[in-house]
């Protein structure tokens, strides 16, 4: 494996969250995205400079974590990260039975062409693909815009899984940190 792979560049995550697939699930977000979509709600995550995170520590994190039955990658970019991404995803394949579920900007179609991403693909159970499009909005069933398309890449989960995660989230962290978090997040208002 290259030295490259070694290392993921992280925006942020959450060990147990709800509202980022089905079941309770251990949530990254990657740091980086060149794709721009206009009405972005994580642009805070487009830089593509940020803390740099040992891949198989995090994948010890993952399947350390108890009572998560997936893991959830989201962005930024995933796909923007190869070929970390596909490292990330052969460690959680290789080591536990978690599920995978992947937010990417990208259509299927796109990610054909990107060196590695098949591999990736044939390990996920899930890929929800595609640009955010503000003006198609619905931020319901993990869907942040109705031109978004799911892919069920397993048998393990169905189109009514995803119906019934929650759209959004509040976690408060044992030293008081407040996230908020899903596919329609609240606005906290003080
Ligand atoms: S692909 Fe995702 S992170 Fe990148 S600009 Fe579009 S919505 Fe934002």
């Amino acid at each position: 494996m290259e030295a490259s792979a070694l290392f993921i560049t992280l925006h942020s995550r959450i060990q147990n969250t709800v509202s980022n697939g089905p079941g309770q699930r251990y949530a990254i977000w990657v740091q980086g995205c060149t794709l721009a979509c206009e009405g972005c709600f994580n642009a805070d995550t487009h830089s593509l400079k940020g803390a740099r995170f040992p891949i198989d520590e995090l994948a010890d994190d993952i399947i350390a974590t108890p009572t998560i039955e997936g893991v959830t990658i989201s962005g930024g970019e995933p796909f923007q990260q190869m070929p970390a991404l596909a490292h990330l995803v052969a460690a959680i394949r290789k080591r536990s039975s978690l599920s995978i579920l992947i937010f990417t900007g990208f259509t299927r179609e796109e990610l054909l062409c990107i060196s590695g991403a098949d591999e990736v693909l044939s390990q996920i159970d899930v890929l929800i693909a595609g640009r955010f499009r503000q003006d198609l909005r619905v931020a319901r069933g993990l869907v942040g815009s109705a031109n978004k398309v799911i892919h069920f890449l397993s048998n393990r989960y169905t189109p009514g899984d995803l119906d019934s995660v929650p759209q959004s989230e509040i976690i408060i962290a044992s030293d008081g940190t407040v996230t908020v978090t899903g596919i329609n997040p609240l606005e906290l208002r003080s």
